[in-house]
């Protein structure tokens, strides 16, 4: 099975994958994960991608397309996947879907997750992340915070803010995904694989109950 999550930065496309991956018991990857750590090693990959995350702008295709296709080639995604934050520009989504075809496999299904964007500013300022790289429990601290200000509820690891959810950045990582990624809706939708779903508080549809409909819809 692969599951391709889309969805502005904020939406809880992490969140979301998570409790998919537990449900389904499938690998969930994400691009941007793979790049924060290869930041904080301080690999040559990270030395290369830095610039690009603390703006809120794109790797280069050909740079992400290899990360990737790397990742996706190890044998513990052999039952399945869900990615979380690629492809996020059409020419990424074309040679995704080359790849695929050249490993016998396709894509399963394309959750799209749908929120205000007021709502999704609001959320990224007032997130916190678990330092902890086997954690990375994300917590908000308005909807929900941890009990104790500052510690990870689940592992006792110190939360910290990402560097881009700082407000100057979160500006143009949302324009970033309206003129790059949210093309690729169209892509997908003519391929009959899209299943764009709300996920907002205002109409207390939270990650929760999004995750149990797309179980439900891979019945
Ligand atoms: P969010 O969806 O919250 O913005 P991610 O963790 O998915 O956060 O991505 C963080 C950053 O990593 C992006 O702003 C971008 O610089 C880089 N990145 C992640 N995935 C990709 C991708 N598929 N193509 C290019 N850049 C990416
Ligand atoms: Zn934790």
């Amino acid at each position: 099975m692969i599951l391709i999550m889309l969805g502005a930065p904020g939406t809880g496309k992490g969140t979301v994958a998570g409790i998919l991956s537990k449900e389904l018991g499938i690998v969930s990857v994400s691009s941007g994960d793979i790049f924060r750590k290869a930041i904080s090693d301080k690999t040559e990959l990270g030395k290369e991608v830095e610039k690009y995350l603390a703006s809120g702008a794109l790797v280069p295709d050909e740079l992400t397309i290899k990360v990737i296709e790397a990742r996706l080639l190890e044998p513990d995604l052999e039952k399945g996947v869900i990615l979380d934050g690629f492809p996020r520009t059409t020419h990424q989504a074309e040679e995704l879907e080359k790849f695929l075809k050249d490993n016998g496999k396709s894509i399963t299904k394309v959750i799209n997750l749908v929120t205000p964007k007021e709502e999704i500013v609001e959320r990224i300022v007032n997130r916190r992340i678990c330092s902890n790289q086997n954690c990375k429990t994300v917590f908000n601290m308005k909807l929900n915070p941890p009990k104790v200000e500052g510690i990870c509820d689940k592992c006792g690891g110190e939360l910290i803010q990402r560097k881009d959810d700082k407000e100057e950045v979160i500006n143009s990582r949302l324009d970033t995904y309206y003129t790059e990624t949210a093309p690729i809706e169209k892509f997908y939708e003519e391929k009959g694989l899209l299943y764009s779903t709300q996920i907002s508080e205002k109409i207390n549809r939270l990650a929760d109950k999004v995750a149990k409909d797309v179980v439900e819809l891979l019945k």
